[in-house]
């Protein structure tokens, strides 16, 4: 058992009570690889902001989860380096799909997890995510529930289509399972394909799709029920198109890739909503870097030498999140 006040991380707590003031929302950027990992440090550090690294079921399959805890520990050491005197670096599980792998995180130092019952009816959402509270909270790590099923696909996670979050089974949920956060669905979707071009409308002016506004009515409805509780938004990537034509024009075939505008997730994120998931995003600007200087320098053969050019992309990806978008800059 190894607890991560040991490693210098922290929990999601005092951070979001301040984000909910504040009126901003904490970055949580998935990683699975030590350029990602260097990259955020870095954007964090430079912009002085509160972050959440994420761990989800594909990374842990994909890079080991005692790496990935490993690699959380020396991200606190890296910031410190870089630094920052004190870091305010959680190391969060995405998606706990049961018991036992919370558990687990749990007791090798993660600081926060997600226990995603949204797939189980009611009654067996609310049991699975107060076991896991139960358990979490002897050690102070915070945990996130879910209600309402988000659609699209990311890793492990997919479903066909979306249910909005019932805002009459919030108050009912929060006290029943005692979850320090609530990850809800008002129109938010995991993946680069978010939305179907039938869904979309076509904006005139720029020949793109422009996909259905969220649901600001289901959030304020909740905000109402739960006030000052921290919400979270999955599944918030805005697919840039600048990177999806890049991947285009460099060999790659994308279509009708469609996120959430960010003008819509800066209003969110002026709201109860205090954490913000970004994963797609940061894989198109990795692809999109590693695709052009392959393309344009096709005799490189050092893995550094289109690595590098994908770390710059996603740091400055991470920052013009933090600083345009979520406004969790000069926070710490
Ligand atoms: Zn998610």
């Amino acid at each position: 058992m190894i607890n991560y006040k040991t490693l210098g991380l922290v929990n999601t707590r005092d951070m979001f009570a301040k984000a909910v003031k504040g009126g901003y929302a904490i970055p949580a950027f998935n990683f699975n690889n030590m350029e990602q990992l260097q990259a955020i440090v870095k954007a964090s550090v430079e912009t002085k902001s509160p972050v959440i690294l994420q761990v989800s079921k594909g990374a842990r399959d994909y890079a080991n989860q005692t790496l990935l805890r490993y690699m959380a520990e020396g991200a606190v050491a890296y910031a410190k380096e870089l630094g920052c005197e004190k870091p305010e670096i959680v190391l969060h599980l995405d998606h706990g799909d049961s018991f036992e792998t919370c558990k687990s995180c749990i007791d090798m130092g993660f600081s926060s997890v997600m226990i995603d019952g949204s797939h189980l009816p009611y009654e067996e959402n609310v049991a699975l995510t107060k076991k896991v509270v139960e358990y979490a909270h002897q050690f102070d790590v915070t945990v996130e529930g879910e209600l309402g099923v988000l659609a699209g696909v990311e890793d492990e996670v997919s479903a066909e289509e979306s249910h909005y979050t019932k805002p009459e089974e919030v108050v009912d949920f929060v006290t029943k399972t005692g979850c320090d956060s609530l990850a809800i669905s008002i129109g938010t979707s995991h993946g680069a394909y978010k939305f179907t071009p039938e869904q979309c409308t076509l904006d005139p002016e720029t020949g793109r799709l422009l996909p259905p506004p969220l649901a600001f009515d289901v959030l304020a409805a909740i905000e109402k029920e739960l006030p000052g509780f921290p919400i979270v938004l999955h599944g918030s990537s805005s697919v840039p198109q600048e990177d999806v034509d890049t991947i285009n024009k460099y060999g790659g075939k994308m279509v009708a890739a469609v996120g959430i505008p960010e003008e819509q997730l800066r209003k969110a994120a002026k709201s109860a909503v205090c954490k913000i998931n970004i994963d797609s995003d940061s894989r198109l600007a990795m692809t999109a870097a590693v695709r052009k200087t392959l393309a344009e320098k096709p005799g490189e053969f050092d893995p550094r030498k289109y690595l590098g050019p994908a770390r710059e992309s996603m740091q400055k990806l991470y920052m013009h999140k933090i600083i345009n978008v979520l406004g969790s800059n000069d926070r710490l």
